[in-house]
């Protein structure tokens, strides 16, 4: 493969395309209406792409607002230089509330007593603390329930030391087009902020769509729409694909380290499950495990590309290193390959010439989702960004 910059200490890193994460802010604020605001989840350090680089690109390409998931996401933001309004997604603990305080973290609150006593705090500290109601309409998961919300924003509203920025619930199928869950959710939502409403309190902003529902419900899309997995330029489910254009933004990649030619029946990697079926079958090792986010369960089941053609990831998935076979006579239909060199690359998910995996291919081997396969990347590899 072309010239490719990689790191000084380690033959495997993730590859994150700043470009392509502007490009796909472009395409979903495409999406929305007129004055709507984007929110960036960059929970779980941006899915796993590094969550300092992708929002700054978020912001040039024009977001609004970040939402990450825990206090410590939050502070490394904000110490990084992220000056825009930055959401956590939940409650934390009351003895990090001083921590929200002084960093400007609103928390989603929806425990009345986590709401108090983060007013009482802000308020000792001299600020008015800002946060967003989070309303359960369906989800069971976070969340006031609909019929509480009045009463919960009475007994919080008489505190000086808070202001409702925004109201907000999340929904659980939003990428299904017009299934009744989603409608009996959106319903719910709307009464409740009406109620508020009727009950003359602000909500601030309403917003509760993610990526599928943004793109998939743009009349719930009300004041601001919460992107996430759309933001990496992947699809959040078969029902989006073809309505928006996205670019992946995330390659893995590792180099060869040493290869070898073994004779046949030679095992391969812990219990040998492999054994080299014919002569001049070549092995080499990349050093990427399940430490790194391979997940082990793919072992024996995977392709790589090397130089340009596939190859069969062979015996299992280590910690730290895997092998790959490497057939002269090109498997199952794939173009013979040439034999690696140590220092070749290897792209375990990505593009490399005509070839590609995608992170919804590893996803479908893993039984899993794109989101858990990104995150799980990002987890001991270096970003690379390009
Ligand atoms: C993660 C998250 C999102 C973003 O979801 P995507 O499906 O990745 O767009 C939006 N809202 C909440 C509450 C979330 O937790």
């Amino acid at each position: 493969m072309a010239l490719v910059k990689s790191p000084d200490d380690r033959w495997a890193w993730v590859e994150i395309d700043l470009g392509a994460v502007k490009n796909n802010v472009r395409a979903l604020k495409k999406c929305l209406g007129r004055g709507v605001k984007l929110m960036c989840a960059v929970k779980a350090d941006a899915y796993g792409h590094g969550a300092v680089a992708c929002a700054k690109a978020m912001h040039q390409a024009g977001a609004d607002q970040f939402a990450v998931a825990t206090v410590a996401e939050g502070v490394e933001l904000r110490k990084a230089g992220i000056e825009w309004p930055i959401l956590m997604l939940n409650e934390c603990p009351d003895a990090a509330i001083d921590t929200l305080i002084e960093y400007d973290i609103m928390p989603s609150i929806y425990n009345f007593n986590f709401g108090l006593a983060y007013g009482e705090r802000a308020a000792e500290a001299g600020k008015v603390g800002s946060y967003h109601l989070a309303i359960d309409s369906g989800m069971t998961r976070i969340g006031v329930l609909p019929v509480d919300v009045v009463e919960f924003r009475h007994g919080l509203d008489f505190h000086r030391g808070l202001s409702c920025a925004g109201t907000f619930t999340h929904f659980a199928t939003a990428d299904e087009v017009d299934g009744w869950d989603f409608q009996l959710q959106a319903n719910r939502f709307v009464e409740a902020v009406t109620a508020i409403h009727d009950a003359g309190m602000e909500t601030g902003l309403v917003h509760c769509d993610n990526t599928p529902g943004m793109i998939l419900h743009p009349r719930a899309q009300f004041d601001m729409c919460r992107a996430g997995i759309g933001l990496y330029g992947l699809h959040p489910a078969d029902s989006t694909r073809g309505l928006i254009s996205l670019s992946p933004v995330m390659s893995v990649r590792g180099r060869v380290t040493r290869v070898v030619w073994p004779p046949v029946g030679a095992g391969v990697s812990y219990g040998m499950q492999y054994r080299v079926p014919k002569q001049g079958v070549q092995i080499a090792t990349v050093p990427i495990g399940y430490a790194d986010g391979l997940a082990r369960s793919l072992s024996d089941n995977m392709d790589v590309i090397v130089n340009g053609v596939r190859a069969r990831q062979a015996g299992r998935i280590c910690m730290d290193q895997f092998m790959v076979a490497i057939e002269p006579d090109g498997p199952r239909g794939y173009r013979a390959a040439r034999p690696a060199e140590i220092g070749d690359v290897v792209t375990i998910m990505g593009r490399d010439g005509n070839e590609e995996i995608t992170a919804d291919e590893i996803a479908g081997l893993r039984n899993t989702i794109n989101y858990e396969v990104t995150c799980n990347f990002g987890m001991r590899l270096e970003k690379v960004y390009v």
